[in-house]
């Protein structure tokens, strides 16, 4: 009997998972024993660590854009749609075009997505580089920048890449300043914990960085509202701050799948951290940022997780016990500059011990985003 495993999209992590799996399961695949599905709801993989890139007109959207199927192995069976529902009592996907997936083994890697309009104000008033668009847009605003200040806003957290917000005000300073600007262009980096960061290795890094460079720190500050006219983000304790440009990491939120489906009432999946089994139903996995993790929603860690899922699920397709488990690992290059960067090395156990920038680190990022390809063929 051929066992069926689907996965429920095709980013970071469920690309790697499909082609690691391809790749563990080759030979049961080709002898027809296992079959391997991912379902997910665009035919384009999208890297979006480029974002940060294009808002400083220093990449270009397309450049984090490949279509899916250049990157799967060929045997993954890689079908275009968006999935309304799981069912997970009768092992069935389905599709917002009607058709349905049967499963003996699923997987749901579906992201985070961003949910801007959940605060007043935010849609009209903010920028963004979340987004293509997004980034697309503040690159243009930046561009005609040429003074006044700055607001960088942690709105919404859990938030996907949790450095990406000190990278873009680090960036922001050194940009401006090799333009000739820095005298007239201030930066605030607004956060709603009460430190810059809210790992505290991260915050005792950053904290002496953010003053050393002139950018101030406003922390415990959670946005409420934005009024754009009068260019005022309020927040919820009512102290208020001017802007000339107001960027936003904004709120997000899971696939609301998720709640439908019965596997998180949060809006991301409750799963055991070590295992990565969804606590809510029988032979359902998720990671990557739509889990429920102590972790970074971060790709990295959707990678190292990808890796786990594909060891348990060639284990259990074998009928073996499935003993990898995850540690909680996450690798995050952190930009500091234009040509410096540290990283962020951790596990559910360990805190980070961020080294002193350099520009070798700044020069292992941005080889990482270029070999970011083969890491989403599963072949690094
Ligand atoms: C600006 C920026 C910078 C970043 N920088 C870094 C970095 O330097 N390092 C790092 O490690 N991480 C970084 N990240 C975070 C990283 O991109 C995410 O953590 C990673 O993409 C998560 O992978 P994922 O597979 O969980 O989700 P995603 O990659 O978001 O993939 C989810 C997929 O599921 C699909 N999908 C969703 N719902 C459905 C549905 N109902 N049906 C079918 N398909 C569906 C989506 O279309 C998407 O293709 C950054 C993110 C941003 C925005």
């Amino acid at each position: 009997m051929t066992r069926r495993i689907a996965i429920v999209g095709g980013g970071v992590g469920g690309t790697v998972l499909a082609n690691r799996l391809a790749d563990e399961l080759a030979e049961e695949i080709d002898a027809g024993e296992v079959e391997v599905s991912l379902v997910t709801d665009s035919p384009e993989h999208v890297y979006k660590p480029v974002f940060l890139y294009v808002a400083f007109g220093m990449r270009d959207v397309a450049d984090g854009v490949r279509p899916l199927d250049q990157l799967l192995d060929r045997r993954v069976r890689l079908r275009i749609a968006h999935v309304q529902q799981i069912d997970t009592d009768a092992k069935r996907i389905e599709r917002d075009d009607g058709a349905t997936l049967d499963y003996d083994y699923l997987v749901v890697t579906t992201g985070a997505e961003l949910a801007p309009e959940t605060v007043p104000g935010l849609v009209e008033g903010a920028h963004h580089y979340y987004s293509p668009d997004g980034a697309t847009a503040l690159r243009d605003a930046l561009a005609e920048f040429t003074e006044g200040r700055i607001v960088l806003g942690v709105v919404g957290m859990p938030h996907m890449c949790p450095v990406a917000p000190l990278e873009f005000v680090f960036i922001a300073d050194a940009w401006f300043g090799e333009r000739g600007l820095g005298e007239d262009v201030s930066i605030t980096y607004t956060y709603p914990a009460d430190r810059a960061h809210s790992l505290d290795a991260i915050a005792d890094w950053a904290e002496p960085r953010l003053a050393d460079r002139g950018i101030e720190t406003v922390t415990s500050f959670e946005v409420a509202s934005v009024a754009p006219d009068e260019r005022i983000v309020t927040a919820t304790d009512g102290e208020r701050l001017d802007y000339d440009l107001f960027v936003t990491i904004p709120p997000h939120r899971g696939d609301p799948l998720i709640a439908r489906s019965g596997l998180g009432d949060e809006g991301w999946i409750d799963v055991d951290q070590h295992t990565l089994e969804a606590e809510r139903a029988d032979d359902v996995y998720a990671f990557g940022d739509n889990a429920d993790l102590p972790t970074s929603k971060a790709g990295s860690a959707a990678h190292y997780e990808a890796s786990v899922v594909a060891k348990r699920l060639a284990s259990r397709v074998r009928g073996r016990t499935p003993t990898a488990v995850y540690s909680g690992k996450t690798l995050c290059f952190v930009e500091a500059g234009l040509d410096e960067a540290t990283y962020v090395s951790l596990d559910y156990e360990t805190q980070p011990d961020l080294p002193e920038p350099s520009r070798t680190i700044h020069w292992a990022k941005l080889a990482y985003n270029e070999s970011y390809w083969l890491t989403a063929r599963g072949l690094l």
